[in-house]
């Protein structure tokens, strides 16, 4: 009999734009794993607050909407660049979440210790029945730290700002380079300094600094670790 050794549970944490999503895609596709990048759940929470109208800074009010949304992340029906598609109440917010008026406020909302609460029991459930690749900046340290491989990827603010402009220009998109650097940095502070589950490297995480190395160089090296 032979026993496999690659890993059923794959956490994948970083900064903003460090490519956590498109190389974790790639790897899920890879093993044939499910998907599940948490940043979406915390888009959509941020998204849903603002259509509403709702005051952002009300912690409670924002708390009380992450409890109640019902929200499904699903393998993409689209070939448009989607990891996954995003549905709320059976409504497609896949790229309405990547909207610049989510980014700016994405972080302030996901350190709601309440509205982390909401989200954090679906994500542990889904991350425990395995064969997973789960991003975002929790994963190894809160949400699953039984996760049989973690990887922690990083890069400098000014190359990651730089990757996620060509991004949004391949879409189609405007970018401005300036702003979207100072978007990340801000994203990164607040992620990196709040009280629950800051974003931090787990003591068993690999870490990967993609700075000098292509997505296919990088993908390589997160294949290796798997087998
Ligand atoms: O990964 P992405 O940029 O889509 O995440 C959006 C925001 O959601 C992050 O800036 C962070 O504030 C929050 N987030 C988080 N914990 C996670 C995933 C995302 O706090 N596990």
């Amino acid at each position: 009999m032979t026993v496999s050794s690659t890993p059923s549970i794959i956490a994948i944490d970083g900064p903003a734009a460090s490519g956590k999503s498109t190389l974790g895609h790639r790897l899920a596709l890879e093993l044939d794993y499910l998907f599940f990048d948490t940043g979406t759940m915390y888009r959509v929470i941020t998204l849903l607050a603002i259509e509403k109208g709702l005051d952002l800074h009300d912690e409670a009010a924002v708390t009380r909407l992450a409890q109640q949304t019902e929200l499904d992340i699903r393998p993409a029906t689209v070939n448009d660049g989607r990891t996954c598609d995003v549905l709320v109440e059976g409504r497609d917010v896949t790229w309405e979440i990547r909207r610049r008026k989510v980014d700016a406020n994405v972080s302030m909302i996901a350190a709601y210790a309440g509205v982390r609460e909401a989200l954090k029991h679906q994500q542990h459930r889904i991350g425990m029945r395995g064969r997973v690749v789960m991003v975002g900046r929790d994963i190894g340290t809160v949400i699953l730290p039984e996760a049989d491989l973690k990887i922690y990827l990083d890069a400098s603010a000014e190359e990651r700002a730089r990757r996620r402009s060509a991004e949004i220009k391949a879409r189609n998109g405007q970018a401005n380079y300036d702003e979207i650097l100072e978007k990340v940095i801000e994203r990164d502070l607040i992620d990196s300094t709040r009280e629950v589950a800051p974003l931090k490297r787990a003591e068993d995480a690999v870490v990967i600094n993609t700075d000098q190395q292509s997505a296919d160089e990088v993908f390589e090296q997160i294949l290796n670790l798997c087998k």
